[in-house]
């Protein structure tokens, strides 16, 4: 009998697998026509400065709604342009996108762009001058743009594959360009990335924000402090994410933490909703 249900279960699995395969085959196909058919839009969110309530950067993120009108989540489709190589010519789009957006907000109200980064993008051998590229043709400052890496992304390059992206990234900073270390916290040897990578900027992962308010999580917040002040002393600025209620705002504000994004300050939002919330500062009184 147990026998039997092993075979069952493998079954299950291999049906599993087989379904995974065609849903991502059929990922690639649609994504491949994305760009042709302009299916592909960016949302930013506001990254909020806590000691004052304004909009200190907006992070650009992904959004992808094929033919059929169901939007497909980054979490979805972002892996599956990673491994077709996709995300490079998509990749650049936001890159241009953000960067065309940003410009009216940077010239009106000094405000940063953040965009993601993939590790498949940064080895590209063409990326730094992509970036140049990209930037001087905007006409955006180079120092109102943010590059957000992680640092899963040097998981399975080799030691000099490693260099080299540190290189190119290093490059890039002397250039004006801010690198951003995201979903810090989540990855493996944290802490020694840290000295390795040239970043400017360290996003402590929302995981880590839920249990701030927890009365029983006493030693998550002790973490997140811990690496707040850390941070601080390696003079870098932290974005805690994921920030939804006002008590971890004012957790955060109470630990030094410069900057946070949330859906407390606004989801995900349209270049013209950008455009609305830069005129009402919404967050000034909050603060
Ligand atoms: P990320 O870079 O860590 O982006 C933050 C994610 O957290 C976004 O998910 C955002 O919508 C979500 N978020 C923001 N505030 C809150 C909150 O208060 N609560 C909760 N529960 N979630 C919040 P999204 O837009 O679904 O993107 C998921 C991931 O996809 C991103 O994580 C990023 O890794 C990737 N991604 C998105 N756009 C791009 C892109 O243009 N290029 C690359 N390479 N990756 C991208
Ligand atoms: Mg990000
Ligand atoms: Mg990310
Ligand atoms: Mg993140």
């Amino acid at each position: 009998a147990a026998k039997a249900a092993g075979k069952n279960r493998i079954t299950l699995f291999d049906h599993t697998l087989r379904a995974e395969r065609l849903h991502h085959a059929e990922i690639a196909a649609g994504l491949r026509q994305a760009l042709a058919r302009d299916e592909l839009t960016l949302n930013y969110q506001p990254v909020v400065d806590l000691t004052t309530g304004a909009i200190h950067a907006v992070e650009a993120l992904l959004r992808w709604t094929p033919t059929d009108g169901r939007p497909v989540p980054p979490d979805v489709f972002i892996p599956v342009a990673e491994d077709t190589g996709l995300i490079v010519d998509i990749g650049r789009w936001a890159l241009e996108r953000a960067c065309a957006d940003a410009k009216r907000w940077h010239h009106r109200h000094g405000i940063a762009v953040t965009v993601n980064v993939s590790g498949r993008q940064l080895r590209e051998r063409t990326f730094r001058d992509t970036v140049l590229e990209v930037l001087t043709r905007s006409q955006l400052p180079r120092n109102a743009l943010t590059l957000e890496v992680t640092e899963s992304m040097l998981l399975a390059t080799t030691p000099d594959e490693t260099q080299r992206i540190t290189d190119v990234l290093a490059d890039l900073r002397a250039h004006g360009v801010r690198i951003a270390l995201d979903d810090f916290g989540t990855g493996y040897s944290s802490l020694s990335y840290l000295r390795t990578l040239p970043v400017d900027i360290l996003k402590i992962d929302r995981s880590f924000t839920a249990p701030l308010t927890n009365t029983d999580h006493r030693q998550a917040r002790a973490f997140t402090k811990a690496i707040v002040e850390l941070a601080a002393s390696l003079e870098l600025r932290t974005v805690v994410e994921g920030v939804e209620s006002r008590e971890q705002a004012g957790v955060l504000q109470q630990m030094g933490c410069p900057l946070a994004q949330g859906y407390l300050f606004s989801p995900p939002a349209t270049a013209t909703q950008i455009d609305d919330l830069l005129q009402v500062t919404p967050w000034q009184q909050a603060a």
